[in-house]
């Protein structure tokens, strides 16, 4: 029946970015025509999370903020939407059984609730990096004992997910991430010592959350990627390339060992990847700007300067020394990352403390169970806050 047809939907992080713009895919694809929403997840915006549930009529809203719970209970009041609270609560929404999760959680906090979805075998959007650049095998091995398919929804990773034939996998020679090179691309160095974070988040071509628009100002974004596109698609280090591309039009292209490029082309909207992986295996109909190649007319390249952006060194050294290194990287990255967001240290800092961390713990044992991707994090976080001192 069309009842049994509805895709049940529930978006981790709803309140952000690429939760609002899933909303807004979703009603493209028919609204509660086509979905039921299971689970709606916010952390400090209580009103909108509530407007969000009301609107699509969530079966359950959850803060992931303990604090905000009492007045989430109070705005659903009457509605008959449950409401909940902190990491039981976000686990809660995870589990609920939903077929389809959009994991859209900022930062390391998503890590747990993804892979309590996956765990039970939903298919995952996964907007979320760092459950990858954590996690990184744990994470695809969660999924694959869970019995679901995980779907990539940053940009890059849905490009190259589109282009990428599953039966030619065995020819695929590397992958080419492309960036932006975000707002300091033609930057000195000491230009950007002294930049703050208001000057930092503007991005020239995506409109983004406030962490991931600073990571792409320092390309700890593009570093994050490297990482998540290495456990992705199961590449060596070295078959994973980036290319400063600045009108960020090309979202990345693999090439084949007959020398073949493919890309995948589009005008920067989140939209076109999200609604990839909510209408997957098809394609859907998106009121999505067109890309017009006359008024485009050039394509421009240049490679990243990783004097400027270390990250793109540090991530490479993170793959090369696999196990924890991606937790250590992003737990620190993610530390710096608060700390200058609240100006408390400057914008190249940031590249040193993550550095700096990660040659204290490089001897850290590979991760056996996920307390131990855990702890490193932890370790890491720990660390790098003392340097901040
Ligand atoms: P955002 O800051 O706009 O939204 C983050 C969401 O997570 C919000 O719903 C917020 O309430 C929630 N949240 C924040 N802190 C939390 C916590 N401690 N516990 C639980 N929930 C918390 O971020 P965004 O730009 O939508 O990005 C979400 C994820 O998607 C990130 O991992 C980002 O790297 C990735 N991503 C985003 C884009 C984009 O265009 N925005 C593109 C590619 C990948
Ligand atoms: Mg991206």
């Amino acid at each position: 029946s069309r009842e049994h047809a509805k895709r049940r939907l529930t978006i981790l992080g709803s309140t952000g970015s690429i939760g609002t713009n899933t909303l807004d895919v979703v009603k493209h694809l028919g609204g509660r025509e086509a979905f039921e929403i299971v689970a709606l997840t916010g952390n400090g915006n209580v009103p909108l999370l509530a407007r969000q549930a009301i609107a699509h009529g969530a079966e359950l809203a959850v803060t992931a903020d303990d604090s905000h719970y009492t007045s989430l209970k109070a705005a659903l009041a009457g509605t008959g939407i449950a409401a909940a609270s902190g990491r039981s609560g976000l686990i809660e929404a995870a589990e609920r059984d939903a077929g389809w999760v959009m994991a859209a959680i900022v930062g390391n906090a998503g890590l747990a609730p993804t892979l309590a979805a996956a765990r039970r075998g939903a298919d995952i959007a996964l907007a979320n990096k760092e459950c990858l650049v954590s996690a990184g095998g744990l994470f695809i091995e969660a999924v694959k004992k869970g019995g679901g398919r995980l779907l990539p929804v940053d940009s890059e990773h849905n490009a190259i997910f589109q282009v990428l034939e599953e039966h030619q996998r065995q020819a695929v020679e590397r992958i080419i991430l492309t960036a932006s090179g975000g707002p300091f691309r033609t930057k000195s160095l000491e230009e950007m010592r002294h930049v703050t974070a208001d000057v930092a988040r503007a991005h020239p071509n995506w409109s983004m959350g406030l962490k991931i628009s600073i990571d792409s100002a320092s390309m700890f974004n593009k570093a994050l990627e490297m990482i998540e596109a290495k456990h992705l698609f199961g590449l060596k280090p070295e078959q994973i390339e980036v290319i400063v591309h600045p009108q960020s039009v090309i979202h990345s292209m693999v090439g084949y060992t007959d020398g073949s490029v493919l890309a995948q082309l589009g005008c920067p909207d989140m939209r076109t990847a999200i609604g990839y992986a909510l209408a997957y295996p098809s394609r859907c109909d998106l009121p999505i700007e067109r890309l017009d190649f006359a008024k485009l007319s050039r394509l421009d390249f240049e490679a990243p300067d990783e004097v400027r952006f270390p990250a793109i060194r540090l991530a490479r050294r993170a793959m090369e020394q696999g196990g924890v290194q991606g937790a250590v990287l992003n737990g620190a990255k993610e530390t710096a990352l608060e700390a200058f967001i609240a100006g408390q240290t400057g914008f190249l800092t940031m590249a040193e403390i993550v550095e700096e961390v990660m040659d204290k713990l490089s001897d850290l044992p590979a991760a056996v169970t996920m307390d131990d991707v855990f702890a490193a994090d932890e370790k890491a976080r720990q660390l790098a806050a003392g340097l901040l001192q």
